[in-house]
Order: structure tokens, then C-alpha cells, then sequence
């Protein structure tokens, strides 16, 4: 409803503004299809300029939530970690951003160090006792009583 409301009115202002900046041609001594006819291209001029005004205008917002996601990738690609500094030791809380060369400055002896980042593997392994079995393992180990033994 509002956005119906918001296109009437803007067509009323553009038949407004072409009836208004038609009149010179009355003024000058023109026919009546003299009028209509500024009238009409004076619409389509109005039309066209909003056309090009709004294509800008989607540009200019497209840039804006480009720069958002960016910033947003940026801040949900930072990593913290704990390392220690290669110069003193001391272990220093850092920022460090995959793919990227990561440095830090040592808050102990405020030497500059380089993070290497190092990868091992490991297999993925599927339980010999599938998990189902074992949860019956459990609740029957559960509710096995204790057996009281002798006293040693
Ligand atoms: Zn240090």
C-alpha cells in the first residue's frame, strides 16, 4: 500500500512538473497538440533521468554491502591463539588471519615475531563398538548392583 501511495505521488509530481514546464509552449504560441507533445517528452525526459538517477543509486548501495561483507569475511576469518614469543618466551594472545603473513609484537620484550602456522593430519576412525551397543554397555553397567567384598 505505501509503496502504491509513494508511486502515485511520484507520477502526479512528474505529470505536474511536464504540465508546468509545458506552458512556455502556449506561451509562444503553440497548438494545444503543440502542449501535449512537450507535455509527453518532458514525461519521458522525467522518466528516464529517474531511471538513471536510480540505476546510481543501486550502484552506490551494491558498493556499501560489498564493503559489509568484506568486513564481516574479515572479522569472522580472524583467529585468536596463544603462542609463545620466539625472542623471551612469554606466551602472547594474537590475532591472526589464515593465508595471510601474521606478525606480532612480544608484550614482554616487544619484539617483533613472524607466526608459522603448522598443519599435522589425523585419520578419521569409526567406533569398533557401534554407539548404540555401547550405550546398552553402559545403562547395563549402571545398574549392575555393587558386590560387597570382604574386608581385606
Ligand atoms: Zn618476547
Amino acid at each position: 500500500m505505501a509503496k502504491f501511495i509513494v508511486v502515485t505521488i511520484s507520477l502526479g509530481l512528474i505529470l505536474i512538473v511536464s504540465m508546468i514546464g509545458s506552458l512556455p509552449v502556449l506561451l509562444w504560441g503553440g497548438t494545444g497538440s503543440d502542449y501535449f507533445a512537450t507535455c509527453c517528452i518532458l514525461i519521458a525526459l522525467q522518466l528516464f533521468i529517474g531511471k538513471i538517477w536510480n540505476y546510481f543509486i543501486d550502484k552506490r548501495l551494491d558498493i556499501h554491502l560489498e564493503q559489509a561483507k568484506a568486513s564481516s569475511l574479515l572479522a569472522e576469518s580472524l583467529q585468536y591463539l596463544s603462542t609463545n614469543c620466539a625472542y623471551c618466551g612469554t606466551t602472547n594472545l594474537v590475532q591472526i588471519i589464515v593465508g595471510k603473513d601474521n606478525t606480532f609484537e612480544c608484550t614482554a620484550c616487544k619484539q617483533k615475531n613472524l607466526i608459522m602456522i603448522e598443519t599435522s593430519c589425523a585419520r578419521i576412525t569409526t567406533p569398533v563398538i557401534p554407539k548404540a551397543d555401547l550405550n546398552s554397555i553402559f545403562s547395563s553397567i549402571d545398574n549392575t548392583p555393587e558386590k560387597e567384598t570382604d574386608g581385606e
